[in-house]
């Protein structure tokens, strides 16, 4: 059984499609694609193996991802592989635990914070601080008292860009639901933009750009009803006994928040 993974756009680049196994995998599975020779290797709870290398490096591996190397120097390298699950995010945190190492790993609406840091010469903290955390960004490596050491300056970039998005997304939602509470659920119109009228969806660049610029519609929120699977007897129910209950509007916000983030190619 495969699920294909939600999230369409490159607007962040590295996040496109993909298919992960479901079910339960053999040690071999898991380490299958493993490049670097291997020293030792045992499972360690669900798709989950701890390896060695015979160049000195600890692995813990989710699935097909490294999510956890220690180096010989006892320095420490945090890889989602793209999936920023709960259980990913339990698997570093879980290690980081184990191996003594304060650092907190976070999770808010989507996006990843990473707590205790400190900076070096290199690497200033400061060039990724947003409040009282850094953003976790893929590749992050530091020491085991938590001086950084290397974070991809692109994908800081990247990481700063998403969180910059999730905020645009974030404030949209919250118009769209004071509109929805004051109002009627926007129909589509002829009077809404014309890419949006004439396809089904005008793409995830499409979506991308009434997003920046802080625009919705009634297209829009019909095609984040398709998106999610609604048929369109579902859709058209929806308009037509639409009471502008709470539920109902949760409903739709949550719907079209997840087309937009998708858009993006962000963690839903
Ligand atoms: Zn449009």
């Amino acid at each position: 059984m495969h699920h294909a993974r939600q999230g369409a756009g490159d607007y962040f680049g590295s996040r496109v499609s993909e298919t992960r196994y479901v079910g339960r995998r053999t040690k071999a599975d898991v380490l299958d694609g493993v490049t670097d020779e291997i020293k030792t290797s045992k499972c360690e709870g669900r798709n989950t193996v701890r390896y060695h290398t015979v160049d000195g490096d600890e692995r813990l591996r989710y699935h097909d991802t490294d999510v956890v190397t220690i180096y010989a120097d006892k320095s420490v390298t945090l890889h989602s592989g793209g999936w920023r699950t709960v259980t990913t995010k339990e698997r570093m945190v879980t290690e980081l635990r184990r191996l003594g190492i304060r650092i907190g790993l976070y999770a808010d609406k989507g996006q990843w914070w990473v707590s205790g840091l400190k900076g070096s010469g290199d690497a200033p903290v400061k060039d990724i601080w947003s409040g009282s955390c850094t953003v976790y960004v893929d590749g992050i490596t530091f020491q085991p008292d938590g001086t950084l050491i290397t974070a991809d300056a692109e994908l800081i970039e990247r990481a700063q860009a998403e969180v910059e998005v999730l905020k645009v997304i974030k404030k949209l939602c919250a118009k769209l639901r004071k509109d929805l509470t004051d109002g009627e659920l926007p129909k589509p119109e002829p009077g809404d933009c014309f890419i949006c009228q004439t396809a089904k969806s005008g793409g995830p660049a499409h979506v991308q750009a009434h997003v920046l610029k802080g625009e919705i519609n009634g297209h829009l929120i019909v095609a984040a009803l398709r998106w999610c699977g609604w048929t369109e007897d579902s859709i058209d129910w929806t308009y037509r006994q639409w009471s502008g209950r709470g539920s109902e509007i949760n409903q739709i916000v949550d719907k079209v928040r997840r087309y937009f983030r998708s858009a993006f190619g962000l963690t839903l």
